[in-house]
Formats: structure tokens, sequence, C-alpha cells
């Protein structure tokens, strides 16, 4: 009953210290923080604090026990929230991090890791002036993506390619060149959702198309395109699916009769690949649908995929197809909002020249990781559980043990590669060590499954083995 006292206790909102003063004495606490990050985080600690007192207290100061308030209760009590919210707006970001979740393809964690050269010729063009747009043999102006549409072309076997800034701005793109006002006819079931709000519908809305479904949520048949073909249809449009799959009683129209019945009707088709690449993996035993080569030559006349997926280079949207469909993506004035900028262009010019040499296996980074052998991820297990021991000195366990890894960033739902992990058991819990894992000062994020830090080498090079021991040995201090 003690707590009701303080309800006649005056309105705690008048003891708020002011931000002037509060981010004066942090400034002096801290000098080495920068002073728009002090004085920005003052704000926040103080407006939280306001919002908190008139949530719980209500407008008359009537409401609860203002023990639940959460209030600072000190000078220094203030002062380190304010420091700990000014180091995290102060902090760089992105920062590099080391993937030991197992998962190539990251969503949270930027998705495909660039290759060196990759990331040097972007580096490059980055920091000096560049050919862009200028031809370098006439003086003239050049083509801003022609060199990369001739290696696109190459690869595969499209008669015309283009890229832009990603894979929802290439369906956009797509869409809006070839169905804007008119119909796109879609299956129910492949009315996907990404996740970071690329939701089929709502670019079609966004593209000023119309959506036409068809099917059901399992069984889409030809006949109910055909069907729903009109004098407004516009495109045919298949979509993969992504980040799910489906069994049990279903059936989808193959891209093959989709492409078959849009030429008998004058309507184009066009593929939402998702994530592709431009070699065949499939005795590697990935699904051959990735494989855009083959998804072009059903005669679709757009393949569109992402270019930080499965193909391991940076964030682009790839566009393979006919010649006429293509130039009128080009000439849309979406093309120019949807550009790829110069460093994205140089990194996938890059990436493709891999692909060329056939050197793609070894030197990209997101292939060379989800091709390796499990006995390589087991001796970099084994490596990395030596060093892990050592340091713990018998207090925890260290295990090597066999598992499973999805490849991740909305790719090949349902597939799993075999790999290696090390199980990472410490007195003070799992959570608890990977949280401390994250805020080493090069964070390492790793799975927590059950009592055990999940350490898994699929994601990790070689190189990184000796980070993953540091942030270890510093989450034990
Ligand atoms: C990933 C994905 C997208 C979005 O691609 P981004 O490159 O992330 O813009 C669109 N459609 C499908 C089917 C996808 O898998």
């Amino acid at each position: 009953m003690g707590d009701s006292l303080t309800r006649v206790n005056p309105d705690p909102r008048r003891s708020l210290p002011s931000v002037s003063a509060l981010a004066g004495r942090v400034g002096s606490l801290r000098p080495e923080l920068p002073e728009w990050a002090v004085v920005q985080a003052a704000r926040r600690v103080i407006e939280e604090a306001r919002a908190r007192i008139d949530v719980v207290l209500g407008p008359d100061g009537a409401g609860a026990p203002r023990d639940s308030l959460d209030l600072p209760t000190s000078d220094e009590d203030w002062a380190e929230r304010v420091i700990r919210t000014a180091r995290t707006l102060a902090r760089r970001h992105p920062r590099p991090v080391v993937n030991a979740t197992g998962v190539v393809l990251h969503t949270n964690l930027g998705r495909a890791p660039l290759a060196e050269g990759a990331a040097e010729a972007a580096r490059a063009v980055a920091a000096g002036y560049s050919d862009l747009e200028l031809d370098l043999d006439t003086g003239r102006r050049g083509s801003r993506l022609g060199a990369l549409a001739a290696k696109l072309c190459e690869l595969s076997g499209a008669e015309a390619a283009t890229a832009c800034n990603n894979n929802a701005a290439a369906v956009m793109l797509a869409v809006d060149s070839l169905a804007r006002g008119r119909e796109v006819i879609v299956s129910r079931g492949e009315l996907v959702e990404i996740g970071g709000s690329f939701r089929v519908p709502d670019i079609m809305a966004a593209s000023g198309a119309k959506l036409v479904e068809v099917g059901t949520t399992n069984r889409t048949h030809l006949q109910d395109f055909e069907r729903a073909i009109g004098p407004d249809t516009g495109l045919l449009l298949k979509v993969h699916r992504s980040n799910f799959s489906q069994a049990g009683f279903v059936k989808e129209v193959e891209l093959g009769d989709l492409v078959a019945l849009g030429r008998r009707r004058g309507v184009p088709v066009m593929e939402d690949l998702g994530s592709g690449t431009l070699i065949d993996l499939t005795r590697e035993g990935f699904p051959a649908e990735s494989f855009a080569p083959g998804r072009v030559a059903t005669g679709a006349d757009v393949v569109c995929f992402s270019g930080d997926k499965l193909l391991g280079g940076p964030q682009a949207g790839i566009l393979l197809g006919r010649a006429a469909v293509i130039d009128a993506m080009r000439h849309n004035p979406l093309s120019r909002a949807l550009r790829l900028d110069k460093l994205g262009i140089a990194a996938l010019d890059w990436t493709l020249d891999a692909y060329l040499a056939g050197r793609a296996r070894d030197e990209i980074p997101a292939l060379r990781r989800m091709l390796e052998p499990p006995a390589a991820l087991e001796a970099r297990a084994r490596s990395l559980a030596g060093r892990l021991a050592a340091l713990l000195k018998g207090a925890g366990e260290v295990r090597v043990e066999p598992g499973r890894a999805p490849v991740g960033g909305g790719s090949l739902p349902g597939f799993e590669l075999d790999t290696w992990v090390v199980a990472l058991r410490t007195p003070r819990g799992a959570r608890s060590t990977a949280e401390a894992l994250r805020r080493a000062s090069t964070p390492v994020l790793a799975r927590v499954q059950d009592d055990a830090v999940i350490l898994d080498l699929r994601s990790v090079g070689a190189s990184e083995v000796a980070r993953i021991e540091a942030a270890v040995a510093e989450s034990l201090v």
C-alpha cells in the first residue's frame, strides 16, 4: 500500500532534467562522443521518460504507482542512459559482422557478400571519375548499361538484357512497361509476399496495372489463365515461390505452358524468378528452375531476378528477354528512377566477367560457400572448436556436430545444405552468450538452439574463424 503514497508527490514531469543540462553533463563525462549524438540522445531519453509518465500516470498524474515508471533514479542513471543511446546513434552503420548463422544469403546481414574483385571494381569507380556514360573511342556519349547487357546476353542466351536497382524495381519496370492500365493475370498460389513490403498485389497497384487472380491457393490450371484472357490483358505473370513451398494436392502452371498460351493469344509472358543463377547447379542438387538461361530458353518474353541472391553479385534487378520488350523498359521514364548506380554497375560487371571466364564457383563468395563440400566445413568446425575449448578451459562445453542450413535470402524454399556446426555451451547460458557475441568488437551472429549457441560454418570463411575466437574471448570477460 506504500506505493499509493507516491501519488501525492508532485507530478514527476516537473522533475525531468532539461536537454541542455543533461547533454552538457554527458558531454563532460564522455568528451569522445560526438555532440550531435549526445544532444539527440538526451532529447530521446527525456522524451521517452515523459511518454512513460503520460501513459502510466495519465494526464492528471493520478494513475498507477510510479515504481512502474522505470525512471532514472539519479544523475548518474540519467547520464548512463544517454551515453548508451548516444553510442548507438554515433555508431557506424552498417558495420561488418561475421555470419555464423549458416544462412549464406541472409537478408538481415546484407545477402550475398561481394567477391573481393567486385568490391575492388566498385571502389575504383567510386573513388574517382569513370567512363560511365562516355565512349572512350569516339569521345561521345556512351551507353551506361551496354557492356553489362552484352555480357548478360552471352551468359543467358537472351536476345536482350538490362539491369536496374533491385528485383522489386525490375518487376515494377516490366509490369509498368508491358501492362500499365491493363490486366495482369497471376495465379492465386503465387501472390507472394517476399518480406520488406514486397507483395505482388501491391507492386501491381503501384505499376498502374490491374491484378486478375486466377486459380485457387493450391491449384491453378492452364485453363484458368486461358479463360481469364480478354481484350484488356497485358501480361501473364509467373512468380517464383521464393520463400515458401506447397505440398499435397497442388498444381501450378509450368512456364513453358504459359509461354505457349501467351504465343497463341498474343499476350506477353513474364517470370519473376526471384533468385537466379547463370550456371547450372542441378548436379550439385540445386533446383533446376533457378538456372536463369533455362527459363529464358522457354521463350518467356521477360525473366527477372536479383543480383544479390544466388547470382552472388551486388544488389540489382536483372531483366532478360526479347529485344522489343527490353527496349520498351529502357525507354520507360521509370527506368531512370529505378536505375542501377555506378558502384552496382562496376560490381555486377566484374561478377559477370567471373561467370564468363568460368571462375564463378571459385571467386564468388556466395557460390563458393554454398558449394563447399561438408568435409571442408567439418575441418573448419574442428579447428574452431579446438580454439574455443582452449579459451573456455573446461568452463563449458564445445561440440562439433553435423547439421542442415537453408540457403536463405528468399531463395530455394525447403532446400537445405549439409553443414557442420560448433555447439557452444557456457555457464552464462546460450541467450546471454549469443547477445555478447553480437556486441563484440567484430559482431558474430549465431543461432540459439535449446541451451547451446550454434556456430554454423556453412556461412563462415576460413579467415573468419579467428574473429569468432576473438568474439568468444570478449564474451568471457
Ligand atoms: C527476392 C524477390 C523479389 C525482390 O527482389 P529484391 O532484389 O529484393 O528487390 C521479388 N520477387 C521474388 C520472387 C523474390 O524472390
